[in-house]
């Protein structure tokens, strides 16, 4: 499938940017509090948005890592799973 099919339904809630302390491979961007030091809290957006790190990239991950263990939408409903904790939270 080509990449530029591809797309998350993220609704933009914002809430995997404030916890990025939850995974280890985002921790790094945590300005202290557990919100990624790129969020705008006010704005509820990316302020690096086009230059993301690959992390924040569901389409990337799933090229990188995913592809061969699992179909596009498979990733896409786990994916959807964990941002429906992330907001329950
Ligand atoms: S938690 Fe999910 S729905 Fe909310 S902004 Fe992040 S990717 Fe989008
Ligand atoms: S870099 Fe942007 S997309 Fe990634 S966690 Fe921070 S605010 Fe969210």
């Amino acid at each position: 499938m080509a990449k530029s099919t591809r797309n998350f339904p993220c609704n933009q809630c914002g809430e995997c940017c404030k916890h990025v302390h939850m995974l280890a491979e985002t921790a790094s961007l945590d300005r202290g509090d557990g919100i990624c030091r790129h969020f705008d809290v006010d704005l509820k957006s990316c302020r690096i948005y086009l230059q993301r790190p690959d992390i924040c990239r569901v389409d990337r991950q799933y090229d990188l890592h995913y592809q061969s263990a699992m179909t596009w939408e498979a990733f896409v409903e786990l994916n959807q799973i964990a941002c429906k904790t992330l907001q329950a939270s």
